[in-house]
């Protein structure tokens, strides 16, 4: 590490005053420190509109600097006994529990998601950390004895080095949490590298693992842009790179990491369907589309933005997503609103251009979310649920991943037309069905190209100790996030094959060597 990075200008790290408008700095080698790149980027809050910071984006000699630190740090934390750094993810685990409430409020100020959605993203995010903690079940190999005569043979998981994640600003804890814990869990140092949007709330995160007891140096919090991130994927000093973002960055990350020889699991943008069967249960339906389709202002991977009404289902459908849409209290995050803010004014202008082209397309505007009443301040980046009726699949509110609180009714005939739209999509992340036929779910389940699938339930999140990711263009690489792929990912194999000679000696044969 040079004296450069470690230097602390007095004022200049992210515990300033409330009010005050902070600069926002990276971790390194156990403290916050301000880069030397001289290249910023504002953060806001998104329910007021006030800049209430501005973070540090760090060059290429800074993340050469980075790399070598977090190569010498991880080394000694890959050979660490199992034991001693599970304690440390049993320790990172109590913290996170016990301040989860701090993380939350982190996450309020800078995404703008309503308190309780980002208590629930820290919830899901501990659970990874509680998975990682079985870490020395997990990084079992397996063995065989006399795979020829008194020659025994077992496999090793060994980390991988220094890996980078580079993450996106919707889940400012949860998405860290699918890779960080796993990674360090498998002995590897970790560059994390969080949104530009909101950077706060990983750098709370890593003054908890610093709390519970991690080395100096194994986890760095690097913050940047697209300089930053091509530097990591260029350096020869990391060996695998984890990144959740959109589909075109996603599918750049992907390409440029793995041209430079690394192992890369980049997910993707998303265009998630709900199929509502004419058996279903509308008033389930309903609740779930309204609820995956505006909660956290409709940024999620996982948000439903097309639901597709199947047969005669979609004028009683359509009049109870309404209903319940026009119900909701969108404002600001930390006075018990069910939707915050969106990002960025930029993200709310863009969205809202979405809801424009809807309009001018065809599509019918059940409720329009363009002016809505907020329970804030007048300056928040505000869009409220909207509802398009008769959509079709050549308008752009249909073809692209809004990331809004914009839900689109797409109408069709028949099952087979319903399974067919959503195949035809190029995304893959996750979708739904809503039946009480078992066997229409069994079939959809079964014939259906996305890579997460729910049944009467909107959001199909797998559980930390399964995976999570997308098929298609949700997806680049073959691992998906935590549960065994991210363990696989971040180990590699190495197999050790042993003969411990009896005390007769075996003596010279040239011969190939055979397996009697
Ligand atoms: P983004 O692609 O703009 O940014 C993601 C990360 O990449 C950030 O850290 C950013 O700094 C960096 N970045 C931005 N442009 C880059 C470039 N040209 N080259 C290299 N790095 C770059 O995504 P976002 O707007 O922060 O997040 C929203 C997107 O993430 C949505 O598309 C959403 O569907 C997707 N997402 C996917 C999943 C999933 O599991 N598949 C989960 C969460 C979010």
């Amino acid at each position: 590490m040079t004296s450069s990075l470690t230097d602390t200008r007095p004022g200049s790290t992210s515990d300033g005053a409330p009010g005050q408008v902070r600069s926002i700095g990276h971790w390194l080698s156990g403290a916050e420190v301000r880069g030397r790149s001289g290249r910023t980027h504002p953060v806001t809050d998104p329910a007021t509109g006030e800049v209430t910071g501005h973070v540090d984006l760090a060059d290429p000699d800074e993340v050469d600097d980075v790399v070598n630190a977090a190569a010498a740090a991880g080394a000694a934390w890959g050979r660490l006994s199992l034991g001693r750094r599970t304690k440390v993810l049993f320790r990172f685990r109590e913290l996170l529990e016990s301040r989860a409430e701090e993380v939350a409020a982190v996450i309020t100020a800078e995404h703008g998601k309503v308190l309780s959605d980002a208590l629930g993203e820290v919830s899901r995010g501990l659970e990874v950390v509680e998975f990682a903690c079985g870490l020395p079940h997990l990084l079992k190999g397996e063995a065989n004895e006399n795979v020829s005569t008194r020659v025994d043979i077992r496999s090793l998981r060994q980390p991988l080095g220094v890996v980078a994640v580079i993450t996106p600003f919707n889940f400012p804890a949860m998405v860290p949490l699918w890779f960080v814990p796993v990674a360090l869990a498998a002995g590897n140092a970790v560059i994390l590298k969080p949104s530009e949007r909101d950077p706060s709330a990983s750098l709370l995160l890593a003054r908890m693992w610093e709390e519970a007891g991690l080395p100096a140096g194994v986890l760095s919090v690097l913050n940047g842009d697209v300089t930053t991130v091509n530097a990591l994927l260029d350096h020869p000093g990391v060996a695998a790179a984890s990144f959740v973002g959109s589909t075109p960055v996603a599918k750049a990350v992907y390409e440029r990491g793995t041209a430079a020889g690394k192992r890369v699991q980049a997910l993707g943008g998303a265009k998630n369907h709900m199929v509502v069967l004419p058996d279903a249960d509308l008033d389930l339906a309903a609740d779930a589309a309204v609820n995956a389709g505006f909660g956290s202002a409709g940024e999620r991977c996982m948000a439903i933005s097309a639901v597709v009404a199947v047969g005669g289902v979609a004028d009683a459908l359509v009049d109870k997503i309404a209903e319940r849409a026009r119900g909701l209290r969108t404002g600001d995050g930390r006075r018990g609103c069910d939707m915050g803010p969106l990002v960025t004014a930029q993200h709310r202008d863009r969205v809202r251009g979405y809801v424009d082209a809807g309009e001018a397309a065809g599509a019918r505007l059940v409720v329009d979310g363009r002016d809505p009443e907020v329970d804030g301040a007048r300056d928040g980046f505000w869009l409220g649920p909207t509802l398009f009726d008769h959509v079709t699949p050549d308008m752009t509110i249909y073809t692209d991943e809004i990331f809004g609180p914009v839900l689109s009714v797409v109408r069709v005939e028949s099952f087979d037309d319903a399974l067919a739209l959503v195949n035809a999509n190029p995304y893959g992340n996750g979708t739904a069905i809503f039946t009480n036929d078992g066997g229409a779910s069994r079939r959809y389940s079964e014939e259906v190209e996305v890579g997460m699938v729910g049944v009467n339930v909107p959001i199909p999140i797998p559980m930390a100790y399964y995976s999570f990711g997308g098929w298609k263009a949700s997806l680049f690489g073959d691992s998906h996030a935590h549960g065994l792929d991210g363990f696989r990912f971040y180990t590699r194999t190495k197999v050790v094959t042993t003969r411990w000679l009896d005390p007769s000696h075996a003596g010279l044969d040239l011969g190939f060597p055979t397996t009697s």
